[in-house]
């Protein structure tokens, strides 16, 4: 997969090379650059913003470096995603980060301020053979800015490439995965402070471990998500795990 951020901040994204993104890099995996906007801008200032046509506080980033920017990623592509992280975009979810997952090159918008000029992103979507536009929400609130939406989208999608985890059975029993929060998880030692690992979990019995996990994702979405559970599936769960 290929990845081109274009932000005012490119220092934000080196916490790409490290870890597991850093270890696809080297193996080819993904193949990322970080594009300063301001390299797209023919002033002695290097000036990304303006103030907003209507009045208003804040600042808005210019539409000619987005475009000059946006051209130049994506003349060497032929099917790219733009993604525009933006608080008005579509909610995130894991869904949202399969679907991503399955495009070839994703482009990254990051706002700034009071966000990118309208144009900017109205020009792209009507070029819909050259590429998709798909604005995202991490959440209903507001961060400075875009990079750190990208990061955590980026994060999300690619570490459900094949190939990206080094076991990817790990990411079947996941929270989202089934629609459903995980269940608790415990490691050695059985006993600390006074707490012990559920006993069902040592037992041995893969058919009631399995069981008693099912249970626990039912009831920790239930209490914690209850939006997450369809009535009708949560009537369903319960008749069909036993009590352990
Ligand atoms: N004036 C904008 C509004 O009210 O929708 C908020 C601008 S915000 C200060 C600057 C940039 O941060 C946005 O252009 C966007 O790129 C990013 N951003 C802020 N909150 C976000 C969120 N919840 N999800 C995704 N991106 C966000």
């Amino acid at each position: 997969m290929r990845l081109d951020y274009i932000t005012i901040f490119p220092d934000w994204f080196a916490p790409l090379s490290l870890s597991l993104p850093g270890r696809a890099i080297e193996s080819g995996l993904l193949s990322i650059a970080v594009h300063d906007l301001r390299d797209w801008t023919h002033d002695r200032h290097r000036t990304v913003d303006d103030t907003p046509y209507g009045g208003g506080a804040g600042m808005v980033l210019k539409p000619e470096p987005w475009g000059e920017a946006l051209d130049a990623v994506l003349a060497s592509s032929d099917a790219a995603t733009l993604v525009v992280p933006t608080p008005s975009g579509r909610p995130f979810t894991q869904a949202l980060a399969r679907e991503l997952a399955t495009r070839e090159h994703l482009v990254w918008a990051c706002g700034r301020y009071e966000g990118i000029d309208q144009r900017v992103l109205d020009h792209a979507a009507g070029r819909p053979d050259v590429v998709e536009v798909v604005e995202v929400s991490l959440g209903d609130y507001v961060l400075n800015g875009g990079e750190v939406a990208a990061l955590a989208i980026t994060e999300a999608v690619v570490r459900l490439l094949p190939g990206f985890m080094g076991n990817a059975a790990s990411l079947v029993e996941e929270s989202h995965e089934d629609g459903l929060l995980e269940y608790p998880v415990y490691t050695k030692p059985a006993s600390w402070r006074g707490l012990d690992v559920p006993d069902v979990l040592r037992s041995g019995d893969h058919a009631r471990i399995a069981a008693w996990r099912h249970r626990q994702q039912v009831e920790r979405t239930a209490a914690r998500r209850p939006d997450l559970l369809p009535a009708s599936q949560a009537r369903h769960e319960w008749e069909v795990v036993p009590a352990v």
